[in-house]
């Protein structure tokens, strides 16, 4: 009988079941990585790559990504956790724990030979019965005043902000995060709340610009007389560089008389003065170029009183031209009035050790600044991403506006609902969807072990809670000051429910997939050094989807 020789040599393939568990369990290992840094007691992580770069974060998105993870299947953790945060910009570290929870629990019934296509379709029942009662229980914010809007919205803001390193001053930027929201308007124009981070000083020193800040450009001698503050100045927008140009570069010029010299020299003066004139005649009293504004030009400037900034970053240049109602230039011919740009104030301020160029009170205020204050340079980096994650939720909130309680409430639920409902089916489905609903519950287990309370007792009381035939009990969460339970609604815990909805729908598609692999194929020869390193990860199972050692991650 010859050998038929199906793939390559050296191919190593792992099927069936025992592959189906080693992938279960290195999600869960990934999983237990971000466990700890749910909610608003979990803590943050450190990460130290290779480069020597130092990032704390508490953000499930920004740790997944720097994780470095190798093993395929957990690899798709690692995507939910960034497309959450794309889609919603929230919930990231509960949609890698809810995936690697229906996984877990998904565990026992693949060992005892349940077949994996089973499973897959009560789970996606039973998500789509969580998404339908996600949408009945959410409460809509919609027909409200702007003020009230803007206190709901803030307290959405603040309930992401709770779990950060600057929940400590939630209010505070909530209130910030919402109003730059609001000044931006509603359309897709994320690009137009800047954040600016400038180190040193406390928290509470940052600050909102309605309107434009960045930090001063280089500048040359004479900048010095420049005046620095400007009522209502006009502005005006250049790409275009002033500065003296050497001009025989540019062209090859012959001369058979040494006293014709000067005549070249003067036509370069005059191209540069001519380019001066005209934008000092333009009557702008600002003037900004994304290209060099050389000291010839910064003088001749400030003995006419205008203000001027070069090398002004291409994307700092496009919000103020938003922000300001001017347009880009690329020449400084025919300056008309109508591509002027204005604000109420420009001035140039000192913040910390830095000064900054600031644009206030622009007319079509649809751009915002935060400038960031904080102490080390990972503090300040982590604020920029938590208020990333505020920025989105509430934006979120404002399109969708629904809301749903937090603090494991929602998900507590959800997670009777789904009981309630396995009750009515007959078969093995039923206890599918319940393994369902039990693994949402890891949600309130994970806020109550990160916070040092008893989870089983806190759980037991919301288990009560949700039962009462009332109803009245659907609101009620962890309390995260008390160590008991609370109406996460009254106590303005709130997420947007497309956070919630989204998390569930990513999580149930990523346990699905996870489900329905079983088998790898893999080459080493068409592989690289990396893909040697997942091949003896694979192998080890829990705890072995990371690379190399020691690095401080838990393993
Ligand atoms: P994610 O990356 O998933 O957003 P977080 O660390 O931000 O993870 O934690 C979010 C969870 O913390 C949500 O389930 C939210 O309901 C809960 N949470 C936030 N603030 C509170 C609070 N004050 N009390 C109880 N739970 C809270
Ligand atoms: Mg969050």
């Amino acid at each position: 009988q010859p050998q038929i020789i199906l793939l390559k040599e050296g191919t190593d393939t792992s099927q069936g079941k025992p592959q189906l568990v080693s992938n279960i369990n290195a999600c869960t290992a990934v999983a237990d990585v971000v466990r700890t840094t749910l909610g608003p007691r979990g803590m943050d992580k450190l990460i130290h790559d290779d480069k020597g770069t130092v990032t704390i974060s508490n953000d499930g998105a920004t740790i997944m990504k720097l994780l470095d993870i190798v093993h395929p299947a957990a690899k798709i953790l690692v995507d939910i956790a960034k497309s959450q945060d794309s889609e919603v910009g929230d919930g990231t570290t509960t949609v890698v724990l809810l995936a690697a929870e229906f996984l877990r629990e998904a565990k026992p019934f693949i060992e005892d030979g349940v077949h994996s296509q089973n499973l897959i379709r009560s789970y996606r029942t039973a998500s789509s019965l969580a998404i339908e009662k996600i949408k009945e229980l959410a409460v809509s914010i919609e027909g409200k005043s702007l003020e009230e809007k803007k206190s709901l919205l803030a307290k959405c803001a603040a309930t992401t902000l709770s779990s950060k390193l600057i929940g400590g001053e939630k209010e505070f930027f909530a209130s910030m995060v919402v109003d730059a929201v609001i000044a931006i308007g509603t359309e897709d124009r994320l690009n137009m709340i800047g954040i600016k981070k400038v180190p040193g000083g406390t928290m509470r020193d940052s600050f909102l610009v309605n309107g434009v800040a960045f930090k001063k450009t280089f500048s040359y001698a004479g900048f010095e007389q420049q005046p620095k503050k400007f009522l209502s100045p006009k502005i005006l927008l250049l790409n275009v560089e002033l500065e003296l140009k050497s001009e025989k570069e540019n062209a090859e010029i012959r001369l058979s008389d040494p006293a014709q010299y000067q005549s070249i020299v003067d036509a370069e003066w005059n191209i540069i003065y001519d380019k001066l004139d005209k934008c000092v005649n333009s009557g702008a009293k600002v003037v900004l170029s994304r290209l060099a504004i050389g000291d010839l030009a910064t003088q001749y400037f400030a003995d006419r009183d205008i203000f001027c900034a070069g090398r002004v970053a291409e994307e700092d240049l496009k919000r103020v031209a938003a922000a300001t109602g001017g347009t880009v230039q690329t020449s400084v011919n025919n300056i008309i009035d109508e591509i002027l740009g204005t604000c109420e104030i420009f001035e140039e301020r000192q913040v910390g050790n830095e000064r900054f160029n600031i644009f206030n009170g622009c007319p079509s205020g649809q751009t915002a600044t935060i400038v960031l204050r904080g102490g080390a340079d990972q503090f300040i980096e982590e604020a920029e991403r938590s208020l990333h994650d505020a920025i989105m939720i509430v934006r979120r909130a404002l399109k969708n506006s629904t809301v749903v309680a937090g603090g494991g409430a929602i998900d507590m639920e959800i997670s009777r609902y789904l009981r309630q409902h396995a009750r009515t089916i007959a078969g093995k489905s039923q206890l599918f969807i319940n393994s369902y609903a039990k693994a949402l519950e890891v949600i309130p287990r994970q806020l109550c072990d990160n916070a040092g309370f008893d989870a089983t007792d806190v759980l037991n009381k919301l288990r009560q809670k949700h039962a009462l035939p009332s109803g009245e009990g659907a609101p009620y969460g962890v309390d995260i000051a008390t160590g008991g339970i609370a109406d996460s609604f009254a106590n303005f815990v709130w997420e947007p429910a497309i956070v919630k909805i989204n998390a569930i729908n990513a999580a149930t598609e990523a346990a699905c997939l996870i489900l329905s692999v079983d088998e790898t194929i893999k080459n080493p020869k068409s592989e690289s050094a990396q893909g040697e390193a997942a091949a003896s990860a694979m192998g080890r199972g829990r705890g072995g989807a990371f690379r190399g050692r020691g690095r401080g991650m838990r393993r």
